[in-house]
């Protein structure tokens, strides 16, 4: 069973955390903006432009829609956090390594678990 992560870690985890939850709320209000604009568009612009406007509208709302799932598990990271509940795998419940921890803080699966759903 991998030790679980300290105190320590848990804080400089939860700063990244916050700052990413800044960004990504930054981000989704922007987003969410330029959707407007292209719907806006859509109503005096050409066949051909028009489904140029849909193609970028449907990438930006494939975007938009992971931003707004990241959001949701940063938002879960931190209720964990506040609940002394972070770090450890959702399906196991084995710690989480702080390496994997640092790249993806709000991650919810330890590497094996994550593994085993990636190939379903
Ligand atoms: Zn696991």
């Amino acid at each position: 069973m991998s030790k679980p992560i300290t105190k320590a870690q848990i804080q400089s985890l939860l700063k990244q955390l916050l700052s990413s939850k800044e960004e990504l709320s930054e981000l989704l209000e922007l987003s969410g903006q330029s959707a407007d604009v292209v719907e806006l568009d859509q109503s005096r612009v050409g066949r051909l432009s028009r489904m140029d406007a849909m193609q970028q509208q449907q990438m930006a709302s494939a975007g938009q829609r992971r931003q707004q799932l990241q959001f949701k598990l940063i938002m879960k990271a931190l209720q964990k956090i506040a609940d002394e509940e972070y770090g450890y795998c959702n399906e196991c419940g084995e710690g989480i390594s702080f390496a994997r921890l640092q790249i993806r803080p709000e991650c919810e699966l330890c590497v094996a678990c994550q593994n085993i759903q990636e190939m379903v």
